[in-house]
C-alpha cells in the first residue's frame, strides 16, 4: 500500500468543475493582478480569521517580510523568534538587516517557551514574532501580557495554523499582524504561491497594501520602499471555490489526529513514540501530524519509506545552526530543546482524504518497527 504524506487529487477532482469555471471568469475579466477575485477573497478570509482586514500578497515568506516593513523593522533592530521553524520565519528578520533573537521552545508543544521569552527582551527588540507550528498556536496570552508590558508589537507567523484557535479567538487576530501562505501543503493551498496578512489596524492595512505595490498609495508616487508582492487573480479565485470547505477538511485532519491517538494508544506505541498535545483551549488544525521518536527516528523513517509510507522532517536543522546565519554566533548545545527537537520529530501523512485503512495500515507499520 502507498500513503503518500499529501493526496490532492481527490480534492482537485472534485472541485474541478468549479474551480475551471472560476479561471474562465479571470480570463473573462482580464483581473490578472489583484483584481475583484482577490479583492472578494480578502473579505472572506478577513470575516474567516476574525479580523477587520485581510491583504492578499505573492507569498507566506512576503507576508513576513511585508509584516516586518510595516512595523519599522530595520538595521538595529531585535526581533525574537523561534529556531524551529520553517527557514522564512526568520530571512525575514534578516533581509531588513536585523538581528533574530532565538527563544528555545516548549518540548510538548515545540512553540516558543514563553517562561523564556522576558529575558530575551532588550532596548533594541522591536517585534515578537512567534510561529504557530504545525496548526497549534503558540501561548498567545502570557505572550501578550508581556508584550503589552514591554510595548512591543507581535506579529504572528501563523503560515501553518490558519482556523487554529485559543479561547476562541483564530489565528492571525492575536497580535499586530498575522501572516499566511497559500503553499499547495498548508491547509488552504493555492495552485502556486500566494499568501495574505491579517490585521485589526486601519493605518497598518493602508501600509501593507502600499507596502505590497512598491511602497505607493497613488500609483507612481512612492511613500516607501515596499515590494512587488501581490497575490493573483487566478490563485484568488481558485482560492475562493477552496475556502468554504476549509472547515469540513480541518474537521477532518482534527477526527485523523483522534483516530491516531487512539490507534496508537490500543497498539501500545505511547511508550515508544509521543504523540502530538493539544494546548487546552486550543483548536490544533493539525497542518502536520508530528511525532517524536526518540533514538530511532531515523530508522522508523527509512521502515516507513520501505513499507510506502511517506513521511517528512519539519526540520531537521534548527534555524540558529544554518550555514548562513552562523555570523550570529550560536552553536550547538544553545537551543536544546529545538536540537533535540530536530533530531526526533517525524511527521505522519494527515490529509483530510485519508482513509482509515491507509491510517490503520501507518499504525501497523510503526508496530511492526518496533517488534
Ligand atoms: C510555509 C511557511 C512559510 C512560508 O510560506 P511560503 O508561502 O512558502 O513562502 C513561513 N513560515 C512557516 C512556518 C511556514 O510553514
Amino acid at each position: 500500500m502507498n500513503v503518500p504524506l499529501l493526496d490532492l487529487k481527490e480534492q482537485n477532482d472534485l472541485l474541478r468543475p468549479e474551480i475551471e469555471a472560476a479561471l474562465g471568469r479571470v480570463l473573462d475579466s482580464n483581473g490578472f493582478i489583484l483584481g475583484g477575485e482577490v479583492e472578494a477573497l480578502e473579505k472572506e478570509l478577513a470575516e474567516y480569521c476574525g479580523t477587520r482586514y485581510a491583504i492578499g500578497c505573492a507569498s507566506g515568506s512576503d507576508a513576513i517580510l511585508l509584516a516586518l516593513m510595516a512595523l519599522d523593522v530595520g538595521a538595529g533592530d531585535e526581533v525574537i523568534t523561534t529556531p524551529y521553524s520553517f527557514f522564512a520565519t526568520v530571512s525575514a528578520i534578516t533581509r531588513l538587516g536585523a538581528t533574530p533573537v532565538f527563544v528555545d521552545i516548549d518540548p510538548v508543544t515545540y512553540n516558543l517557551d514563553i517562561g523564556q521569552l522576558e529575558t530575551a527582551i532588550t532596548e533594541k527588540t522591536k517585534a515578537i514574532e512567534p510561529v504557530h507550528l504545525y496548526g497549534q498556536c503558540a501561548d498567545m496570552q502570557p505572550l501578550r501580557e508581556i508584550a503589552t508590558k514591554h510595548g512591543i508589537p507581535v506579529i504572528e507567523d501563523a503560515a501553518q495554523a490558519i482556523g487554529a484557535e485559543e479561547d476562541g479567538v483564530r489565528a492571525g487576530a492575536m497580535s499586530e499582524i498575522g501572516c499566511f501562505s497559500f503553499y499547495p501543503s498548508k491547509n488552504l493551498g493555492g495552485m502556486g504561491d500566494g499568501g495574505f496578512l491579517t490585521t485589526d489596524d486601519e493605518a497598518l492595512d493602508a501600509k501593507l497594501r502600499a507596502l505590497r505595490v512598491h511602497g505607493s498609495e497613488v500609483k507612481y508616487y512612492h511613500k516607501w520602499v515596499g515590494l512587488n508582492s501581490r497575490l493573483d487573480g487566478f490563485q484568488g479565485a481558485v482560492l475562493r471555490v477552496k475556502l468554504p470547505h476549509l472547515e469540513t477538511w480541518t474537521e477532518k485532519r482534527r477526527a485523523n489526529a483522534a483516530s491516531y491517538a487512539r490507534l496508537f494508544t490500543d497498539a501500545g506505541l505511547t511508550e515508544q513514540i509521543v504523540l502530538p498535545a493539544e494546548r487546552p483551549n486550543a483548536r490544533h488544525i493539525y497542518n502536520q501530524y508530528v511525532i517524536r521518536v526518540p533514538n530511532v527516528r531515523d530508522s522508523l523513517r527509512a521502515h516507513l519509506t520501505e513499507k510506502g509510507v511517506s513521511t517528512d522532517i519539519y526540520y531537521p536543522v534548527p534555524l540558529h545552526l544554518q550555514e548562513c546565519f552562523a555570523y550570529l554566533g550560536y552553536t550547538e548545545g544553545d537551543m536544546p530543546e529545538s536540537e533535540r527537537a530536530a533530531r526526533e520529530t517525524l511527521a505522519l501523512p494527515i490529509y483530510p482524504e485519508m482513509t482509515n485503512v491507509q491510517q490503520q495500515y501507518v499504525v501497523d507499520s510503526i508496530a511492526e518497527f518496533f517488534r
